[in-house]
């Protein structure tokens, strides 16, 4: 959600592989052939892949990229216009009238930051512009700044109304972040849209944010890779078996600047206003909702081991993994069955209970 649409093009020169692949897995049987039809294109500031496991109408994966493009361009706070744009530049000022869309994202997004009273927060969008992490920021803020930007977030400040659909920041300079969500909502798009198609068996991977529809052709479960945080792309450290179900993960290797040898990552404390550093290296979420699961990783990550183990063990279908950066996993309590831990560095661990905490 970083991306405005220029800017998106020309990266998209220098980034993507954009490319449709129409590759017919023969088997024994002709009956059986199973057809696979992808797409890999640059949208929401990442490399996404949708692949359809199934007979799909002509123009299936096109729609699926456009609507992509289409939420991209809503949501970004990036650039000149957006819905978004628009709410934010009214703050203080006047409520802002918006798409169904937008309106259900920012209104689960205050869900989310009710739930974790703010860790994850929507309006963290001030502290997020001052960093400009993965946006050309490349140095510590001054303290003043920090201390200006944190006085702006407070997502009860975020009025809604049901019936006119308008969205009202109530104080300047406030600004709407939907980062830590959006991409989530993007991927439950699609999967719709897919639905709608006929699609029952199809992978959309938003940079990493996967929902896994259906299960394989062949009735398996998918097996998705758990991205090792210290290793490039495609290396795992383990494998969680899912049909039907969003695995989102949020890291702290995914947006990053180093400065004076210290690296800064993109998940945001809204309380002291630095990078979240509570030895969580990585939070995968596996949900039946995409949009659950990108704000749960995100809310997880600030929330830390403890907090966020407990928050997820008290919502249903909803589980999570989580990896430290001296290598252990902490899985929660519905996974133990559907994740195989494949990495010798890393060990499973459980979480000691401290009397009285
Ligand atoms: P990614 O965008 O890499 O998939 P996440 O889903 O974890 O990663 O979202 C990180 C993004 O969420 C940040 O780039 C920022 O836009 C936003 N963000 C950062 N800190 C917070 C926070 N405390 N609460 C809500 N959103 C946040
Ligand atoms: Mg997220």
């Amino acid at each position: 959600m970083k991306s405005v649409a220029a800017r998106l093009f020309s990266r998209s020169l220098v980034f993507t592989i954009t490319l449709t692949l129409v590759i017919l897995t023969l088997s024994a049987c002709a009956a059986t052939q199973a057809r696979v039809q992808s797409k890999t294109d640059f949208v929401l500031d990442t490399a996404c892949t949708i692949s359809l496991y199934d007979k799909a109408s002509p123009g299936t994966l096109t729609q699926a990229f456009d609507l992509l493009r289409e939420v991209n361009d809503r949501m970004t706070i990036d650039g000149k216009n957006s819905e978004l744009i628009d709410v934010n530049n009214a703050a203080g000022e006047h409520p802002v009238r918006v798409s169904d869309d937008v309106y259900g994202v920012i209104k689960s997004g205050l869900l989310y930051s009710r739930l974790t009273h703010g860790a994850f927060d929507i309006t963290v969008g001030p502290l997020v512009k001052l960093w400009g992490i993965g946006r050309g920021g490349d140095k510590v803020p001054p303290e003043s700044a920090i201390k200006h930007a944190l006085s702006l977030i407070d997502y009860r400040d975020v009025v809604l109304n049901d019936a006119e659909h308008t969205v009202f920041l109530k104080r300047k300079g406030m600004v709407i972040d939907l980062g830590g969500i959006a991409k989530g909502y993007a991927g439950e798009a699609v999967e719709k849209l897919l639905a709608k198609d006929g699609v029952h068996h199809a992978i959309i991977d938003l940079g990493g944010n996967i929902v896994a529809m259906g299960t394989k052709p062949d009735g398996s479960l998918w097996r998705i890779g758990i991205q090792d945080p210290n290793r490039s792309r495609g290396n795992y450290i383990g494998i969680v078996s899912v049909a039907n179900k969003a695995v989102v993960t949020s890291g702290k290797y995914e947006r990053y600047f180093i400065y004076k040898g210290k690296r800064y990552h993109h998940i945001l404390s809204t309380t002291t206003g630095f990078p979240v550093e509570n030895g969580i290296a990585s939070v995968t979420i596996v949900s039946a909702n995409s949009t659950t699961a990108d704000a749960l990783s995100t809310s997880l990550f600030v929330l830390g081991v403890r907090k966020g183990i407990e928050l997820i063990d008290s919502l249903k279908d909803t589980e999570a993994i989580i990896l430290t950066e001296d290598k252990k996993v902490y899985i929660s309590g519905g996974l133990h069955e559907h994740f195989r831990l494949t990495d010798p560095e890393y060990a499973l661990s459980a979480l000691i209970s401290v009397p009285g905490s």
